[in-house]
């Protein structure tokens, strides 16, 4: 289906269409030979989508827009140092088949220009002229996603004609440029010009060079994600040779153009736009194609400089230990403790991408905050993104609070999600991360919370729990509490059990006497099934009890959090007792519904200071 993007290319396809100046370049006789009414759009985007109008898929060659693949694969050869020794990074704004060298370093000025890109093409990786060229054509295959195929006529009519690059080599010989046999480089040099591709596929292979050298359709390397600023670099400064500047300044975007009539232009990050329509100007750019990509960065504000984050909205919300509370069931005298010591837990929920600018504004508050608390829980699950800033500011943040105690703590930081490469610097920086580092907010919040709890009741509450005080049991005489323990079945699970499981049929409920256990249950998330824990009981708390109002299956599991002593009180058996006492179920069911008004409203509450 047609979306905004497609009808706004195959309007531009008939808007550029009309343009009638220039003609395709005749220097090379083949390409003269090219209808100069071809004319074709594709943007493909690093998610692998791609929008296409008119002639995309006719096939031209790929010209001098090979330079910045084959400068890419010297990169990651033989590394930036040795590169540049052979050619430099430098605009020369002269045009692309200038015979100049830099005067100073004796190097081409750089490899978007011919001479530079002959001295690149001598860097192709391979022992011999065969090697080099499979290794080439594998090159431009990872790239583009399929092998391309070489214009044998284009190939032969450029090295029958072009003395003008022969008379570059040379020259570079003579400078001790190149070392190698001129002809052959040159030979290397002309295939590389040769190959044909579509506008498609060129904007495929640009899409990579945005995509840290991931091809988005195949998902496969093409080029290490090290030198792709490198090639993206040298195609805004140079990759429209003496239009450079100028196209720097009215569509800010890196690009390459090809005396065939290609222009590859890229949004870093996001997207190619590839265009072919053969008439050039007298700088050896296409008339149409220049159009097309000005009216594009126009149309969608793509000018590098026009569009940026903002740092300001990185703070989601704030909330204190009052506000926001564990899954963790507590007991009244440890829910006191909580109310007033909650104002020293603090939540930062944070969210969008984390980069220099959102970081420094987000650790300022943090500072400020972790001024006044005990914990400071950075929340990341809104958190897409963290680079290579990010991390190096967070993980300084973290060492310098460590300082004064385990202050600071990020939740919902895993090993394998979005922000790994975040926990994986914040491992080696930091070694243990058990007390930095939680996967959930939840599990955070009661690590903070069991530690302001231990500073009161250092032995922790209720070890081993007393039947006459268990909240179910609440009001019950001492005749129906010793008909109860009667009917008890004593339970010992080790930790992992699952001592409830979700849809299954009620038969019984139970009380814990020792240890703890969790409900959860699996939720569906944009990225997959994910466990969550809803509560987590300990001694004295019940679960499954909700089957004495109405039966059912139970609708979530309850599993062992560590070794447990549980009572196990059968529905059957609890009725038949009921029949002799009815006052046992009256209580029974008036602490069941006390206890679940109690929940709903901690839920409330919850839900309010989520609305934030
Ligand atoms: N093969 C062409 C040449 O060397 C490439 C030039 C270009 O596309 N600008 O002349």
């Amino acid at each position: 289906m047609d979306g905004p993007i497609d009808d706004f290319l195959k309007a531009l396809h008939a808007e550029i269409s009309t343009i009638g100046e220039g003609a395709p370049a005749s220097y090379i006789p083949e390409l003269a030979k090219v209808d100069p009414k071809l004319c074709g759009i594709a943007i493909a985007t690093v998610d692998g989508a791609v929008h296409v109008a008119g002639d995309w898929d006719r096939a031209f060659t790929i010209q001098s827009i090979s330079k910045a693949f084959v400068y890419g694969h010297a990169l990651e050869v033989h590394g930036r140092d040795r590169v540049l020794e052979q050619v430099g990074v430098e605009p020369s704004g002269d045009s692309f088949n200038s015979i100049a060298l830099d005067t100073v370093n004796k190097r081409p000025f750089n490899p978007m220009v011919n001479s530079g890109a002959i001295a690149t093409a001598e860097l192709i990786e391979g022992a011999d002229v065969e090697e080099r060229r499979a290794n080439l054509e594998a090159m431009f295959a990872r790239f583009a996603g399929r092998a391309l195929t070489l214009d044998e006529a284009t190939y032969l009519s450029e090295k029958a004609t072009g003395h003008r690059n022969r008379a570059i080599a040379w020259m570079m010989l003579s400078a001790g440029m190149i070392e190698r046999e001129p002809e052959e480089v040159l030979d290397l040099y002309f295939r590389q010009c040769s190959y044909n591709v579509t506008a498609r596929d060129l904007a495929i292979m640009g899409a990579t060079l945005v995509n840290d050298g991931v091809n988005p359709v195949t998902g496969k390397r093409a080029l290490d994600a090290e030198y792709c600023p490198d090639v993206l670099t040298v195609m805004l400064s140079c990759g429209m040779y003496n239009y450079a500047g100028q196209w720097a300044y009215e569509v800010g975007l890196p690009a390459k153009s090809g005396v065939s009539g290609g222009i590859l232009a890229v949004i870093p990050g996001q997207a190619a736009v590839a265009i072919f329509s053969p008439p050039i100007d007298a700088n050896g750019n296409s008339i149409r194609a220049l159009a097309a990509c000005k009216r594009i960065a126009e149309r969608f504000g793509l000018h590098m400089f026009r569009t940026h984050p903002d740092p300001r909205t990185v703070i989601r919300y704030e909330l204190d230990g009052r506000q926001v509370r564990s899954k963790r069931t507590r007991s009244l005298r440890e829910l006191e403790i909580l109310f007033r010591a909650g104002p020293r837990i603090r939540l930062l929920a944070v969210q969008d991408a984390l980069y220099f600018g959102s970081v420094d504004r987000l650790l300022r508050r943090a500072k400020d905050l972790a001024a006044e608390a005990d914990y400071l829980i950075l929340d990341l699950r809104r958190v897409s993104h963290a680079d290579a800033a990010a991390r190096t500011l967070l993980a300084e943040f973290h060492t310098d609070m460590r300082r004064s105690g385990d202050k600071v703590i990020f939740a919902n930081l895993e090993a394998d999600g979005p922000l790994a490469s975040l926990h994986a610097h914040l491992a080696e920086t930091l070694g243990d991360l058990s007390r930095a580092v939680f996967d959930s907010r939840d599990r955070a919040l009661e690590y903070c919370e069991d530690r302001l709890i231990a500073e009161v009741l250092p032995g922790g509450e209720m070890q081993t729990a007393n039947v006459a005080e268990f909240e179910l049991f609440r009001g019950l005489g001492a005749d129906d509490l010793a008909c109860l323990k009667a009917i008890a079945e004593p339970l010992s699970r080790p930790a992992g059990t699952v001592l409830a499981r979700e849809g299954e049929e009620a038969a019984r409920f139970f009380v814990i006497m020792r240890g703890s256990a969790s409900v959860c249950a699996e939720v569906a998330t944009p990225t997959g099934l994910k466990t969550v824990r809803f509560s987590v009981l300990g001694p004295g708390q019940s679960f499954g009890e909700r089957a004495l109002i109405g039966g059912g299956p139970r609708v979530a599991d309850v599993v062992a959090e560590s070794d447990v002593e549980l009572l196990g009180f059968s529905l059957a058996a609890v009725e038949e007792l009921a029949a002799q006492r009815p006052t046992i179920l009256i209580r029974l069911l008036a602490n069941i519904s006390g206890e679940l008004a109690e929940r709903l409203q901690v839920a409330s509450a919850e839900i309010r200071a989520l609305e934030m």
